[in-house]
């Protein structure tokens, strides 16, 4: 019997679901309640209100957190991460740091290929044991929900591979996962482009027949799929009727937003490069736009997506940590922190875009993302007194309990 209390919290993020992402100046209204609880009967939400009166009605006896100066939010949700890799690339990101381009790591043997050929090598215990870390790490940086990728596999049977793993890994954490096929990560070497496209295209009836992942998602990247190549393999989503989501302009300005709308993408990622005036033409849309605050930060980047601008042009945001072999960022607490200054959000746009957008991100919005009646009983607890906090706390293990489907987790 998942039942809990959660009482007395100093600040209590509701982030009301008006049925569609926030975006513009409501992208950042938490719909604050002072003195907030929570109660969860059979792992639902029933009822969310001042701690007195919520008691009067749902005081029986059941286990109880005491969040008396703390903050509660909805549970946080990780929409970008690609936890299942083997081999490291700390040595080429020294290389980057003293100067070395993507070219010659990649000349060297390094890059997102390097993890392909270590991944495809590695045995299953490897992977699994590499999986499981990245979620305990994951889970203590207060996420509920993640979504994981293949796609450092790269043949059709190493991708559905891949996907077999990261199902069977369900039954080894609490968190709720969400998986995607990557297939079209980067372009295998010795392969032309267009030739992998058509097989990234003749894999998917084998995915869905496969039956575990929920996305699709595809890269639309200057030196590694074009828009054209992209847009077959949106289609292709399309025909089989398989959700998509984008990998854009992390690199270049590549047309990757553009492609990813027209292409009807649930989200669109990294958008680094997306040039200003490609964002204001394509204006407002419902395909969420995922920031990577930590990729900018260690890929280097000549410039940072233009958050503000997205806001400001009726966008929804969300920002994952985007764990995966170069980047092994798992608190997504400090992404909030990070993405404050580093995109110009204030704390309410932040936590909204790593709670109820990422919700509409992984389409997990109908049972997730904020706390009200008939949602999952997911919750982040904080430390503080109020949310703003978080973003002055850089670098604290920030997390004060992590509850999901009503089960405490983390006390
Ligand atoms: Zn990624």
């Amino acid at each position: 019997m998942n039942d809990l209390n959660v009482i007395n919290a100093s600040q209590l993020a509701r982030i009301r679901d008006h049925g569609a992402p926030r975006r513009g100046a409501e992208q950042g209204e938490l719909d604050l309640l002072a003195d907030g609880a929570v109660a969860i009967r059979d792992g639902v939400i029933v009822a969310v209100a001042p701690t007195a009166e919520l008691l009067r009605q749902y005081g029986d006896p059941v286990p109880t957190v005491d969040a008396s100066g703390m903050t509660v939010l909805p549970g946080l949700i990780e929409c970008h991460s690609h936890p299942l890799f083997s081999g490291s690339r700390h040595a080429e990101y020294q290389l980057r740091l003293a100067g070395a381009s993507l070219e010659e790591i990649a000349a060297a043997g390094g890059g997102i290929w390097s993890t392909v050929v270590a991944t495809r090598t590695a045995n299953e215990g490897e992977l699994d044991s590499a999986l499981d870390r990245a979620y305990a790490r994951i889970l203590a940086g207060g996420v509920t929900t993640l979504e994981v990728k293949s796609g450092y596999g790269l043949t059709p049977e190493s991708e559905l591979h891949q996907l077999e793993l990261l199902e069977r890994s369900r039954a080894r954490t609490p968190l709720g996962l969400v998986i995607s096929y990557l297939g079209a990560h980067v372009v295998p070497q010795g392969v032309d482009a267009d030739t992998y496209t058509l097989e990234v295209e003749e894999t998917l009836p084998r995915v869905i027949e496969q039956g575990i992942a929920e996305f699709h998602d595809i890269t639309c990247e200057q030196g590694l799929f074009t828009p054209d190549q992209a847009a077959r393999l949106f289609d292709a989503s399309r025909r089989h009727a398989i959700p998509a989501k984008a990998h854009a302009d992390a690199w270049a300005p590549s047309e990757g937003w553009r492609t990813a709308v027209a292409g009807g993408a649930v989200s669109a990622e990294h958008l680094t490069y997306t040039p200003d005036e490609e964002i204001r033409e394509v204006g407002a849309c419902d395909t969420v736009a995922v920031l990577l605050p930590q990729a900018e930060l260690i890929y280097m980047t000549s410039r940072r997506a233009n958050a503000r601008l997205l806001i400001e042009s009726e966008v929804p945001v969300a920002i994952a940590t985007d764990y995966c072999s170069s980047i092994h960022a798992t608190s997504l607490a400090l992404t909030i922190g990070l993405a404050a200054p580093w995109f110009r959000m204030t704390a309410g746009e932040a936590i909204v875009a790593a709670t109820l957008n990422a919700a509409y991100a992984l389409r997990r919005n109908h049972d997730r993302g904020s706390i009200e009646v008939g949602k999952r009983g997911d919750l982040t607890i904080l430390p503080f007194d109020h949310p703003n906090e978080l973003t002055l706390a850089i670098g604290q293990q920030a997390i004060g309990g992590v509850v999901i489907g009503g089960q405490v987790i983390k006390p």
